[in-house]
């Protein structure tokens, strides 16, 4: 209890203090409410919070931490190193060691023709400055009226204004419209429900691409930006050919195919990018998360020489710049992220344990509520189903399941692991990418605990649980 300044009682909450929490409902921590958990150390693939619980951590906080967390002090050192030496540059017009040295690494891992990097503080500033760059490449080449955009349904690209107009989730939108940029949502790859065979799917999603390019008119669409495996909705990964038939309907139409790779880049689908996996070079690749395993906040958006072209062209100034963007002691953290993953061998590791994994969490389907299961790499989703009619939970069922139960389920099974309904209502995990068996062994077991209790919650039998 605090009292404000004309002398009122009012309640505050005493959990989070001042903080507003991201994507959450505040009112829910006040005192009396939820318990707030914190997290104030990481071990290895392990958190712990202020209460001495240990979680396996495993969504690699958000996506992020694909090398777990106990390379502390040889980031200290790198940031130590950065610091002493440099505390900060920009990157408006000069440049410093550490960012220029970032950049030829990054563009020695990227697809080949890929050597372009514009640095950025994360995620949405990826997206936002893909577009603008893909803005910039149109002016320049005399096609000004490329104004629009083409995403996907459910998609999740970031939540500043020109990255939510990107985003397909309209609960998120809806209160920030007008979008800042025009763009068409088509539907995204998810198949099951769909009642069609992978190759029909992969036709009719193409197919609706190009009936919506068509009917916008060609000339008018900038981008097509997708996640090689689309996150919201759960892990919705691309039929066969999808990707392929992406990048040719961007070529026939002279539009730049951009792969949001906040997510997948880095390692997560045991490439560095997850376009790789599915064959296709994009024009543009936004990257976040993973490019300092979140050690420090840092995003970067890829681009091709066909591009970057115009930006080299005499007298033409690149309209976009960010202060902190490629921040010395970041880009040092990257270089060390990026020694590490190789002296480690964190992409051989996804490649090598994915099959035992798919097989761990593929036995789930035994239970009454897991309806599907889906993913690659590290990268896995759980759909729930209520046992009835199609399956589909309600709109009360998702609020006391995923809202009301899970929380506490996850928190007393020790695991963070995401309870997301922003498409349908699944349960997903992303792994830290060092990860061995004996922790995939811990998330999957801690897991099948929560979606045992789940489905008694739900009042489904648990025989095949047993
Ligand atoms: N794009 C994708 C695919 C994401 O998953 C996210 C965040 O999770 C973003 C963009 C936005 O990133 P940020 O939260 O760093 O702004």
């Amino acid at each position: 209890m605090h009292t404000s300044d004309e002398g009122v009682l009012t309640l505050m909450p005493v959990d989070q203090g001042s903080t507003l929490l991201h994507f959450a409902r505040n009112g829910d921590f006040v005192e009396g409410g939820a318990n707030l958990t914190v997290i104030e150390r990481g071990e290895g693939m392990h958190v712990f919070d202020t209460e001495g619980r240990r979680y396996v951590d495993g969504l690699s906080s958000l996506f992020c931490a694909q090398i777990g967390y106990s390379h502390g002090e040889e980031m200290a050192a790198a940031v130590a190193g950065q610091m002493t030496k440099l505390a900060f540059s920009t990157l408006w017009g000069s440049a410093h060691p550490a960012a220029l040295e970032l950049a030829e690494k990054l563009s020695d891992i990227a697809p080949a023709g890929i050597d372009r990097v514009f640095f950025t503080n994360g995620g949405s500033e990826s997206v936002e400055s893909a577009w603008k760059l893909v803005r910039q490449y149109h002016d320049a080449n005399g096609e000004p009226q490329r104004r629009k955009a083409i995403a996907r349904r459910n998609a999740y690209h970031g939540v500043t204004l020109g990255a939510l107009s990107l985003t397909g989730v309209p609960r998120f939108k809806e209160t920030f419209d007008p979008p800042a940029i025009d763009v068409r949502h088509v539907e995204h790859t998810g198949s099951f429900r769909s009642g069609l065979s992978e190759q029909e799917l992969c036709a009719a999603r193409l197919a609706e691409i190009e009936e919506t390019i068509q009917a916008e008119g060609p000339e008018t669409i900038a981008m097509i930006i997708a996640e090689p495996v689309q996150n919201a909705g759960g892990c919705l990964t691309p039929p066969d050919g999808y990707w392929p038939g992406l990048r040719e309907i961007a070529d026939r139409y002279g539009i730049l195919l951009v792969a949001d790779e906040v997510i997948t880049g880095f390692g997560r689908l045991g490439e560095w990018f997850g376009s790789t996996r599915f064959g296709v070079v994009p024009d543009l690749i936004t990257t976040a998360k993973g490019i300092t395993s979140a050690y420090l906040p840092m995003g970067a958006v890829f681009c091709s020489e066909k591009v970057a072209a115009p930006l080299y062209e005499d007298k033409r100034t690149l309209l976009h710049g960010i202060t902190f963007a490629g921040h010395p002691a970041c880009a040092a953290v990257a270089l060390k992220n990026l020694e590490i993953f190789q002296r480690e061998g964190v992409l051989e590791n996804v490649r090598n344990r994915e099959a035992g994994l798919k097989a761990r969490l593929e036995a789930l389907r035994e239970l009454p509520i897991v309806g599907d299961v889906r993913g690659c790499g590290f990268f896995w989703a759980v759909e729930f189903v209520n046992g009835r009619g199609d399956g589909r939970l309600g709109a009360e069922e998702r609020e006391s399941l995923l809202r009301g139960f899970l929380p506490g389920a996850l928190r007393e099974a020790g695991l963070i692991a995401r309870a997301d309904d922003r498409g349908e209502a699944v349960l997903q995990i992303a792994p830290p990418l060092v990860a061995d068996d004996a922790v995939l062994d811990e998330i999957v077991d801690a897991m099948r605990t929560v979606l045992v209790r789940s489905g008694e919650f739900m009042g489904l039998s648990t025989a095949a649980a047993a």
